[in-house]
């Protein structure tokens, strides 16, 4: 572990793990002045619909370019910002700036274009979840920018529900009223507890790309060919569609779709990128 962290490195595990504790140390107080200075930005990746390979909408995944260390992925950040509450103002300000964008699509592809409707998909943290102005600060973000709440949807994880009292579904069913969709992040990592999910305002599973992977050789793996049939199944018998995540290659999507997912996101179609990327994509999907 210290090896692949650390490179050609030496190996002495000390300074290793000091190093570590510094940056996270540094990561951690820098993370407050970061957001002032805009070094936030995000990468869209499309979600793209199993049957016809149209677009349907993206998934906003922030990343932060540090003045010294480059482009920090999410894993690196996020968990500090949530351990001192700076995610409630970067959520809002991913939020914002993702429903922002939602809104440039449109007006370039117009409500009617071929691709569908673009939808916006936004990671909520839980601690999101319990602050209480996120539902209001929502409605606001989606309403100066003119985008319909059927325009978004916010990606909650399976392990940040479990044990959930009523107060933290709350603002989950609030949005569901609204016609703001709630998908469940990382479908299957957790607990998954099956019977929790008669209780939540879900439309949506994304099944962990832990179950893709076993599609990536070909014969696919059968367990986990019929763990995501089961899935599936139970899925659409209680109206939820399935996304899944982490599709690298042509032949998962084909076992995917055969399987009956509805929408699917990963490397065989794109990584994650600028928003313009999507213009492109949308484009040649719409026309084509
Ligand atoms: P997630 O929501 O499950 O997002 C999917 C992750 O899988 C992304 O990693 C994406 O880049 C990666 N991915 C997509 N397709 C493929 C593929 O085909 N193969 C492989 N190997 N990976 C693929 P990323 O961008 O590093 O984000 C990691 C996590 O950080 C996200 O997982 C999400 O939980 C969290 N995150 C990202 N943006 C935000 C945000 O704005 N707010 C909050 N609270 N969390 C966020
Ligand atoms: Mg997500
Ligand atoms: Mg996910
Ligand atoms: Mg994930």
């Amino acid at each position: 572990r210290a090896k692949s962290a650390g490179g050609n490195r030496s190996e002495l595990a000390d300074p290793e793990a000091d190093a570590r504790a510094i940056t996270r140390h540094g990561l951690t107080t820098a993370l407050p002045t970061a957001l002032e200075r805009g070094e936030f930005f995000i990468e869209y990746q499309p979600l793209v619909h199993l049957g016809d390979g149209s677009v349907r909408g993206a998934e906003a995944l922030v990343r932060w370019l540090h003045p010294q260390h480059g482009v920090l992925g999410p894993d690196r950040f996020i968990p500090l910002a949530e351990h001192t509450g700076l995610i409630v103002p970067l959520g809002r300000w991913v939020l914002e700036e993702s429903i922002r964008q939602a809104r440039a699509w449109r007006e370039r592809h117009g409500e009617d274009a071929a691709a569908g409707p673009l939808r916006i998909n936004v990671n909520l943290s839980p601690c999101q979840l319990s602050h209480p102005g996120l539902v209001q600060d929502t409605v606001d973000i989606l309403e100066r920018a003119g985008v319909a709440p059927d325009a978004l949807c916010l990606e909650v994880t399976e392990s940040a529900l479990i044990g959930a009292d009523d107060d933290l579904l709350k603002p989950l069913h609030r949005f569901a009223e609204m016609g703001v969709d709630i998908a469940l992040d990382d479908f299957g990592t957790g607990y998954s507890n099956l019977a929790n999910l008669r209780r939540l305002p879900v439309r949506i599973l994304k099944l962990d790309r832990s179950f893709t992977r076993g599609m990536q050789q070909f014969p696919a793996d059968p367990v986990d060919l019929k763990i995501v049939e089961g899935i599936v199944s139970l899925a659409h018998s209680l109206d939820l569609a399935v996304t899944v995540e982490g599709v690298e290659t042509g032949a998962q999507a084909e076992q995917l779709r055969i399987l009956g997912c509805d929408t699917a996101q990963g490397w065989y179609y794109a990584r994650p990128g600028p928003p313009e990327r999507l213009h492109d994509l949308a484009l040649v999907d719409a026309t084509g």
